[in-house]
């Protein structure tokens, strides 16, 4: 059974949760619901881990995946663990930038990056940009030659490799807007027209094969299949391939059942794969890179509700109860898009009374707005109290949306009983701002 709480999550004395040390009825009532709590040690310790692993397999660095979950104070957490970034967009950037992340430690990615994002990330001397598409590379090329810069780059590969959770799929799965394909050749003559552009600077292959990964298997054989195309880049004498960027999608537990990887495990288990296939092939070691985000925030972050309307319905052989929340898919959409499963408790306090079976839902106008398909919280649940929704920490604020006109909820940290705000709510007034008809 996996924890699917942050590691600083107890129990008070009177049954309340409290995570880094801050009461969640407290934190409640000081920053109002839904509300996201992220624990600052536990996103420090997973980054420190990440860190420590790379290094213990001789990688060259860990970009955290800012579309995760981004705001100055993680960038900062992360960045002092000795993580670097990886953004996808113009406010990726500026919000990196303004966290004091310097551009020597920050990859650009992004598969239609505008001009502006490309002059911008070589303004703030950015590491490595990913190239991603034929156009791309002659524009990121005028951008340098513009700038009097050589900017290194890394060329996104396609390897018909794509992983979800338990499974991958090796065939096929070359019908995506991601990438350079490598087996149509695309990968080959993108990566022969940018070493004859000298404003670049080719220095490796990238490649992410999806998210919430579960086991190496999918790992194995991307760089299985990246090595064999290294070698084949040697053997026509295209170039020798210096690093390698294997991407993120490590996996984490939303369910108590959920059996993630741990992270010494599967970086010991790719660089060991790496060095094995390019001893067979003769080739040099590339240093690798990865990009966890997922894996970073996820599982330090909590959503508290508070219980609104309790509804039971009759459904086929029993009583389902629904449950509404005072948020909703404008905080959490991954229930809506992609079926996630997430734990949930009862918060404000505990309860001896027998469980029921119920659906968390939100307070949208969609059938659809549900939170949790299926948990069971106990039958005396009343309106007021609070319910704490696990491993939240990853692509819920970040995807949030004001849909119906709600507010954006707080993102608050808290840590040795403090709490600090890391995005404020958002209230009516800020969404009012933007109609000059209002
Ligand atoms: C989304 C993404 C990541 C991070 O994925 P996680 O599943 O959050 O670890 C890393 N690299 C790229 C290119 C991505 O698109």
């Amino acid at each position: 059974m996996s924890n699917v709480w942050p590691l600083s999550a107890t129990r008070d004395s009177d049954g309340a949760l409290s995570i880094g040390g801050v009461d969640v009825r407290d934190a409640a009532a000081e920053f109002g619901t839904p509300l996201f709590l992220l624990d600052e040690a536990d996103i420090r310790a997973r980054a420190g881990a990440y860190r420590r692993a790379a290094e213990s397999v001789g990688a060259r660095k860990v970009y955290y995946a800012a579309k995760a979950f981004l705001s100055t104070a993680v960038a900062r957490w992360v960045h002092e663990e000795g993580l670097g970034l990886d953004v996808a967009s113009g406010g990726e950037l500026a919000v990196a930038l303004r966290a004091g992340v310097p551009g020597a430690d920050l990859l650009l990615h992004g598969n239609n990056k505008s001009m502006s994002e490309i002059e911008s990330a070589m303004e703030a001397g950015v590491a490595r940009i990913v190239v991603d598409s034929f156009e791309e590379i002659v524009r990121v090329a005028d951008a340098a030659a513009r700038a009097g810069i050589v900017q290194p780059v890394l060329v996104r590969l396609t390897i018909g490799v794509e992983a979800h959770t338990h499974e991958f799929i090796a065939t096929a799965h070359e019908d995506q807007k991601f990438g350079f394909s490598v087996s149509s050749g695309a990968a080959e003559e993108a990566i022969r027209r940018i070493v004859k552009l000298p404003p670049l600077e080719f220095r490796g292959l990238h490649s992410h094969i999806g998210s919430q990964i579960f086991d190496t298997d999918g790992f194995e054989e991307a760089a299985t299949r990246i090595v064999a195309f290294v070698a084949r880049l040697r053997d026509d004498q295209v170039i020798e391939v210096a690093e390698l960027d294997l991407g993120g999608g490590m996996g984490i537990a939303y369910l108590p059942s959920d059996d993630p990887l741990a992270i010494g495990d599967l970086a010991s288990h790719v660089s060991g794969v790496v060095a094995r296939e390019c001893a067979q092939r003769k080739l040099p070691v590339p240093a690798l890179a990865f990009e966890p985000g997922r894996a970073i925030v996820g599982p330090a972050g909590v959503t508290i509700y508070e219980v609104g309307t309790i509804k039971p319905v009759v459904i086929d052989g029993g009583v389902r109860t629904y449950v509404s929340v005072d948020g909703g898919m404008s905080d959490n959409i991954r229930t809506a898009l992609y079926d996630a499963r997430y734990t949930v408790e009862l918060a404000s306090r505990t309860s001896d009374a027998d469980l029921m079976l119920v659906r968390v839902v939100g307070k949208h106008c969609e059938s659809g707005d549900i939170v949790i398909r299926e948990a069971h919280l106990p039958s005396d649940l009343a309106p007021g109290d609070l319910l704490a929704v696990a491993a939240t920490g990853a692509y819920c604020r970040s995807m949030a949306s004001n849909y119906n006109y709600l507010p954006k909820p707080a993102v608050v940290g808290v840590i040795d009983g403090s709490s600090s705000v890391v995005l404020r709510r958002e209230t009516i007034e800020d969404m009012l701002m933007l109609d000059p008809g209002a």
